[in-house]
């Protein structure tokens, strides 16, 4: 069957589709997504798309004629229930049935739910899909008061957002810190300093109990100990969970996310996994395996998965990990993959918001956070994936930066 179907029409989804085109792919390529509308990028849902009314139809990866110009038949708002492996078919939820040669799974992740009551009251919200932005956008203008629960990516780049248009804003974590699990304590402690200076509040090691409404809108959150904050919005921002259970039901091996081998292959030969939901080897991380949630992780999966599929030459997956997140005035870029062990240097000018965290493995330059630094950026990202970079005595002895050392 010279067929490829593809799960998901989200960003993986979507690249694998254009690739598949791009790399010379003649076959059916049949693109399905649980959305309605076209593929649209997620990053600006949390950044410009609240804070300056991005116009929605500018979200959209290609307008409609490029499906019809590439042959990619996109099927929206229907679902991939059920892989029938041995008949090579999937069934989707309007009860369709499609053959395929090779299955793609690009199903993504959603939301984790916070397990407390009250999470299903008015003004509590997540954010995800442009029809949750949409919900919020719709309610951010009114909210004086917001609580974000979850210092990570999503909760921060929407606190700035909340703040510098106006509300008095609380973060809450159960973690000592923000981005906890994301970036080193230098880089972190820096940017909450940054939030604190626009008048957010945050609360460490502490859980929420409870949401708490009036006639069913959210109107304060409950700490434990007594601690009660009031809400006319509350975002719920405490990660998400891969979207894996098509595979497994299909008896596909998950373990945080459909697990892959290094050319993308699941288990079975004729399937592969791609972005947020696949678990794959990578060299720059440690471990067998490693999830990644970023468009750099989806576009470049796609694009291997592409090529393999077109018959052209491509290696094992070997991308060094980028990601980059905007919260107001703090642009953070990050190349490489950081632990908690690394021994780090910072560089640059921190109170100016413009520095980059040296992180190193074993004397060398494993991972780079930069804030206003465009140009270590890119510089970390060859100098890493080259194995190369300026050793630990070098940084410390006034390095200006990253992007001089390799000029
Ligand atoms: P998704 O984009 O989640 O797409 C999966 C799609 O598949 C979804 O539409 C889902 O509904 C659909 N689906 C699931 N199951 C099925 C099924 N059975 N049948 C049909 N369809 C199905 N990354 C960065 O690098 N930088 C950023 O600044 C950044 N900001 C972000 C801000 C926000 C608000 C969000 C939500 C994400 C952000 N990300 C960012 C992460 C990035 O958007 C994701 O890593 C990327 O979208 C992953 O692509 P994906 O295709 O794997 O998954």
């Amino acid at each position: 069957e010279d067929r490829v179907v593809i799960a998901g029409a989200g960003h993986a989804g979507f690249q694998t589709a254009a690739c598949l085109r791009q790399s010379g792919y003649a076959g059916e390529i049949v693109l399905i997504g649980d959305e309605p509308g076209l593929p649209y990028n997620r990053p600006p849902l949390s950044k410009g798309y609240l804070a300056n009314g991005v116009e929605e139809g500018s979200l959209c990866f290609r307008p409609p004629a490029f499906f019809e110009q590439n042959r990619i038949d996109l099927v929206a708002s229907d679902r991939v229930v059920e892989i029938d492996r041995s008949a090579r078919a999937v069934r989707l939820a309007s009860g369709r049935r499609l053959t395929y040669g090779h299955l793609v799974l690009a199903t993504g992740a959603r939301n984790r739910s916070l397990d407390v009551p009250g999470t299903d009251l008015d003004g509590v919200c997540h954010l995800r899909t442009v029809a949750e932005a949409r919900a919020i956008r719709s309610q951010l203008g009114g909210a004086g008061r917001v609580v974000v629960v979850g210092a990570g990516f999503i909760g921060l780049e929407f606190a700035a957002t909340a703040a510098l248009a106006g509300a008095k804003v609380t973060v809450i974590d159960i973690a000592p810190r923000a981005l906890s699990r994301a970036v080193s304590a230098e880089c972190a402690g820096l940017i909450e300093a940054y939030h604190r200076s626009l008048g957010i509040e945050f609360v460490f090691g502490a859980g929420v109990s409870r949401l708490n409404g009036t006639a069913g809108r959210v109107t304060d959150v409950d700490l434990p100990e007594t601690l009660r904050i009031p809400a006319d919005l509350v975002l719920i921002g405490v990660g998400v969970v891969p979207n894996s259970e098509l595979a497994t039901a299909a008896g596909l091996e998950a373990d945080n996310g459909i697990v892959v081998d290094a050319l993308l292959r699941t288990g079975d030969p004729a399937i592969s996994a791609v972005g947020d939901c696949a678990a794959a080897p990578n060299p720059f991380a440690p471990g067998p395996r490693i999830r990644l949630e970023s468009v750099q992780n989806a576009n470049d999966q796609a694009r291997l998965v592409a090529a393999r599929l077109a018959g052209k030459p491509h290696g094992p997956y070997a991308a060094l990990p980028w990601f980059w997140s905007d919260q107001g005035k703090v642009k953070l870029q990050i190349a490489g993959l950081g632990q908690d062990d690394d021994e780090r240097i910072v560089i640059g000018d921190p109170d100016r918001l413009t520095f980059s965290v040296l992180r190193y493995r074993e004397g060398r330059l494993a991972c780079v956070e930069s804030v206003g630094r465009a140009g270590d950026h890119m510089a970390a990202r060859r100098l890493i994936a080259q194995g190369a970079g300026p050793r630990p005595d070098q940084a410390r002895n006034g390095l200006a930066s990253l992007k001089d050392w390799l000029d």
